[in-house]
């Protein structure tokens, strides 16, 4: 990577503002998944290893609408930091202000600060400077390991960084590697499974990977779009009449590259306990029912095709996975994952709703890397550059 990192710059007695991503689900108070918490604690055991003054923390929480909400406090997530790093967390009820520059001042000698919400400020989202000037008052030095938000350039992740010298985390850091590397550099063949509810929120993904890939597999919903425009019936299915037509033009470019499921499990309800039947696409899916998930022909074909691969980057599920008798295809693919990352390829799972399906299979520690960010790893794979990383000293 050519940006700058934790571990190229001194932090020694200096006042460390890091900002990390604890956007994590809350229920009754308690932090109920702490992926993200663990994800961060690398880098923070070496900034304190650096021996600061001391090390603020900001994140952002869900999605308040206007101001403060105790329901979207950080409050929650100091017992579970607490508890990981072994130290003392100490919490601030805002995240700029006096209030938090007073909780910065009085911490004990590499004392460790977590900050309230950042987007209890209106300002946070659109980039505000002045907040973004407030919150640089909080330390010497800025780092950012929040790579799940470093797709949007917001008060902290960007404008911050143009007040500090600003670095990227141990966290950033290798997500940047294990995607930035399958991207420019895969070890071939390289292929991609990709699935989810919509086709047109993956266009820009798809157009970017048909260029790169030797296989691009795709599942779910967004399957249904492309097998509208080859002509067949789709009953109750979810297709973006929209989309139909870029559907057809992604089939042409794509050529061979592209795989398709070759059958569907299909429900006549949109519930885990709807009738259920197996059908070959090319019979067409009939009136009253729906695509819901790839079927074991499919499973088959991915696993054939996935043969061999030395680099697999997957995004999106196979089907409607919530649902136990929709996600058989979804943990079908975790599992072929899990099995060609034992027999030595690279495989990278973007985020999201496949992380969470290779996590509830027990698959996680099978696979080479699961991405703490969905959102950041897709524009990624769209070849975009993330504001978040930009934004930090090159090197
Ligand atoms: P995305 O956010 O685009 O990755 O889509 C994830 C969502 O797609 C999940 O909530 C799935 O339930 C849903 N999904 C996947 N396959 C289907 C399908 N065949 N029909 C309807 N929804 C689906």
């Amino acid at each position: 990577m050519n940006k700058m990192t934790v571990r190229d710059i001194d932090l020694k007695g200096k006042r460390v503002l890091v900002r990390v991503d604890f956007n994590v689900p809350i229920e009754n108070g308690s932090v109920t998944d702490d992926t993200r918490v663990r994800a961060a604690v690398p880098t923070l055991k070496y900034i304190l290893d650096q021996k600061p003054r001391s090390v603020a923390l900001m994140s952002h929480l869900g999605r308040p609408k206007a101001g403060p909400e105790p329901k979207f406090s950080l409050r929650p997530v100091v017992p579970v930091l607490a508890g990981l790093l072994g130290a003392d967390v100490f919490f601030a009820e805002d995240c700029v202000g006096p209030v938090a520059e007073q909780a910065v001042a009085n911490l004990p000698e590499g004392g460790v600060l977590l900050l309230e919400n950042t987007r209890f400020y209106k300002g946070e989202e659109k980039n505000d400077l002045e907040l973004a000037q407030q919150m640089a008052k909080l330390g010497d030095v800025y780092v950012n390991d929040a790579f799940g938000s470093a797709h949007r350039a917001h008060s902290s992740t960007e404008g911050v960084a143009r007040y500090l010298p600003a670095v990227s985390g141990l966290l950033m850091e290798k997500e940047l590697d294990y995607l930035a590397t399958a991207l420019e550099n895969p070890q071939r063949p390289f292929v991609a499974i990709l699935g989810g509810a919509k086709v047109s929120d993956k266009i820009a993904v798809i157009e970017a990977l048909l260029g790169k890939v030797d296989k691009l597999l795709i599942g779910g919903g967004m399957a249904n779009t492309f097998f509208k425009a080859k002509g067949y019936a789709m009953g109750n299915s979810l297709v973006e009449a929209d989309a139909v037509e870029t559907a057809l033009n992604l089939l042409k470019a794509g050529g061979d590259k592209l795989v398709l499921p070759v059958d569907a499990v299909l429900g006549d309800e949109f519930k885990n306990d709807a009738n259920i039947q197996t059908i070959a696409i090319e019979q067409g899916v009939p009136d009253g029912w729906a695509f819901y998930d790839i079927g074991p022909r499919t499973v088959e074909l991915f696993a054939q095709t996935l043969k061999g691969a030395k680099t697999v980057v997957w995004n999106g599920p196979m089907g409607v996975f919530e649902m136990p008798n929709f996600a058989k295809g979804t943990n079908a693919v975790a599992q072929l994952l899990a099995d060609i990352t034992g027999s030595g390829a690279v495989t990278i799972i973007g985020g999201g709703d496949s992380a969470a399906a290779v996590e509830q299979s027990g698959l996680a520690d099978k696979i080479t890397h699961i991405s703490t960010g969905g959102g950041a790893s897709l524009e990624m794979l769209e070849g975009k550059a993330l504001p978040g990383v930009v934004a930090l000293k090159d090197k």
